[in-house]
């Protein structure tokens, strides 16, 4: 975020489309196709996304603790246009502009407040007996703080000041926990006793979810996100989601209280909370519930205002469309006529009984259109990319703007399913074992008779039109001579249309993030947050010690052996760690005998380095780590885990 960060405190940041393409005829066809094909105009999401408000954070601008924006909506005023720009999907800008609709809402008058517009996720906050219950407190502290100030001056000025008595976590992904110290601290929790709420599985998902591949998916999400990317018709738009992540400090909480998964009712502040586990559909821990006493339904992830994702393009386990879309019609028979409301952990509430069935049977139905399609095709033979490329749209998702593809996609989440059953072989053993990517690019480029004939033949496809051909042809070329920069500049060219042509705001994100990468014009951004001492700490121990087995050099270790005692005195924990055959298996809770070596460190410590505020030697020289038994042993096998480059190369060998 540092180079965006310096230019929007210049003042504004025009953009200039510097060698960045403008939207082909092809690609404007496209457009007009589906602005004519959609009922752009229908008023009733604007009308939910406005319902209420009575306040915003002026100019949309949210300043960390270092004095720079973790959220400034100034950049993106562009998006104050009706019509949409020839660079954007229609139908993305129509729910990028719904997404940038911020401030304080009232959802039920007097009882339920959200949030919107300050994060890429929604807080909402709900009247209790004696005070408030917050749920889903954003991504970011900051972003928290400077939401629950607009909400206490807006509505405690008139109501008095009444106490947080419990805050409740929707799933365990961190856009809705990771701000939580912007709400309460730790010493008010105990002290005040506020309950911190969450679904069964919640500490573990939520810590342990990211850390042993984050590192990957941390570089895919810059992508997906659109974070290398200025804001800007020809560049970040939207996420589809909601506008971005907002780029402050992530912490956590460790619940004071789960949700069993038989669900049930608890009574939280004097107000009865129904709960439906909702476990293995977004999240692997997840819940959604409803309000009897104020007819008010929380959809949580699993129901929002675009088709979600069965797999995520940063990269997660692939979830299950057929659960999915059961936990909604299980919502659908127990809370359908019932709810006058349905609000959920990202976009706009949706009022009115029969409005909130429609919403829940039409997402149920798109959940189970992705899984049944993906088997019926299957099962006749279709592989992942055929079955996805046969189905361009769900029959729901033609009249209903809540399920179409702004964030998920038919396409992907086809695919994804078609992963779940069969995994990523399509069963043609030419694509069981090939050669790897710049092998075979290099024999491709020979075959096409070389790189200038290859380079004519993506030009002739981008010419035509043909941006997918255009992009596996040129892809070759860019893989066989990454230094090629025509091959460069055609392969962006390409990716450029594909990205102003997706409907999804991921799928525009990494297109147009791949294009700037290709003509090294990426922001210089690795990752806008910062990572807080709390979540840090809340890392499981044998969780720290299977992600550093990843990180072990097999290759130069390979005849390493040994076993490498470690005692943390303050957590009370003991790992042992047998290396041995290029592997090192950690055992958890377990003491040697007779380990190679000993080493004595406080899980604090531990903490320090991982937050990057201390240093081996350092810690080494100043005895906060000791060693006992054979410390050249010890330390030759620590130096065999080589960090890993977080830019690593995505759209170039
Ligand atoms: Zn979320």
């Amino acid at each position: 975020m540092r180079r965006l960060t310096a230019l929007l405190l210049a003042g504004s940041l025009p953009f200039t489309a510097t060698a960045q393409d403008a939207a082909s005829e092809a690609t404007r066809t496209a457009q007009a196709e589906i602005a004519k094909r959609l009922p752009l105009d229908d008023p009733r999401d604007e009308a939910n996304a406005t319902r209420g408000k009575l306040a915003e954070i002026a100019d949309g601008v949210i300043i960390g603790k270092d004095g720079k924006p973790v959220w400034d909506r100034r950049p993106y005023t562009f998006l104050g246009d009706k019509k949409a720009p020839d660079t954007v999907n229609p139908s993305l800008w129509r729910q990028a502009r719904l997404n940038a609709v911020h401030g304080l809402f009232e959802v039920v008058p007097g009882k339920i407040w959200q949030l919107r517009g300050y994060d890429i996720s929604v807080m909402t906050i709900i009247r209790g007996k004696t005070g408030w219950i917050v749920v889903d407190p954003l991504l970011s502290e900051e972003a928290a703080a400077a939401g629950w100030k607009l909400f206490a001056d807006t509505v405690e000025t008139k109501s008095g000041t009444l106490p947080v008595k419990a805050v409740i976590f929707s799933h365990s992904h961190s856009d809705h926990f990771g701000g939580v110290g912007g709400i309460v601290t730790p010493e008010q929790v105990k002290k005040d006793n506020i309950r911190i709420i969450a679904p069964h599985g919640f500490s573990e998902e939520a810590t342990s979810e990211n850390v042993l591949a984050g590192g990957a998916m941390g570089r895919r999400a810059l992508y997906m996100f659109g974070s290398i990317l200025p804001p800007g018709p020809a560049g970040q738009v939207d996420t589809g989601l909601g506008p971005k992540l907002s780029s402050g400090t992530i912490g956590y909480m460790e619940p004071t209280e789960t949700v069993a998964a038989t669900g049930g009712t608890l009574t939280i502040d004097g107000l009865a909370f129904e709960f439906l586990d909702a476990g293995g559909t977004e999240a692997p821990s997840e819940f959604v519930f409803y309000i009897p006493a104020y007819k008010a339904l929380h959809t949580t992830e699993v129901v929002t205002h675009n088709l979600h994702n069965i797999l995520t393009l940063r990269g997660a386990q692939v979830r299950d469309a057929l659960h999915w879309s059961k936990v909604i019609d299980a919502m659908l028979l127990k809370w359908g006529g019932k709810a006058e409301v349905a609000m959920a952990s990202h976009h706009w509430p949706t009022w009115g009984t029969g409005e909130v069935g429609a919403l829940l049977t039409n997402q149920r139905d798109a959940y189970r259109y992705v899984h049944d399609r993906t088997l019926f095709l299957a099962n006749r033979g279709a592989t992942l990319h055929e079955l996805a490329d046969q189905t361009p749209e769900a029959p729901v998702q033609a009249g209903d703007f809540s399920t179409r593809g702004y964030y998920g996609t038919l396409n992907h989440d086809m695919k994804a399913t078609y992963q779940r059953y069969f995994g990523w072989w399509d069963g043609n053993p030419a694509n069981f074992n090939p050669l790897p990517p710049e092998q075979s690019a290099a024999k491709y480029v020979a075959l096409a008779g070389g790189a200038d004939k290859l380079l004519a033949a993506g030009k002739a496809a981008i010419a035509a039109g043909e941006y997918r051909w255009a992009a596996e042809l040129l892809n070759k070329l860019v893989f066989a001579e990454p230094d090629n920069k025509a091959a460069r500049g055609a392969l962006s060219s390409a990716y450029d249309q594909l990205g102003y042509q997706a409907e999804s705001g991921a799928w525009r994100n990494y297109y147009l993030a791949a294009a700037a990468s290709l003509r090294g014009t990426a922001l210089d951004n690795l990752s806008g947050n910062g990572q807080s001492r709390s979540f840090v700490s809340a890392i499981p121990t044998a969780v720290f010690f299977d992600a550093l087995a990843t990180r072990f050099d097999a290759a130069k270790g390979a005849a390493l052996k040994g076993t490498f005692q470690f005692v943390l005195p303050d957590s009370k924990e003991a790992v042992s760690v047998v290396v041995g055959g290029g592997v090192e298996f950690p055992r958890y809770g377990v003491t040697d005998a007779a380990p190679t070596a000993t080493i004595t460190i406080d899980r604090k410590t531990l903490d320090d380095v991982m937050l990057g505020q201390a240093q081996f030697p350092a810690l080494l020289q100043s005895g906060a780590i000791r060693i006992d038994g054979d410390r050249m042993a010890f330390l030759s096998w620590f130096a065999l885990h080589p960090p890993a480059d977080p830019r690593f190369n995505v759209v170039v060998p």
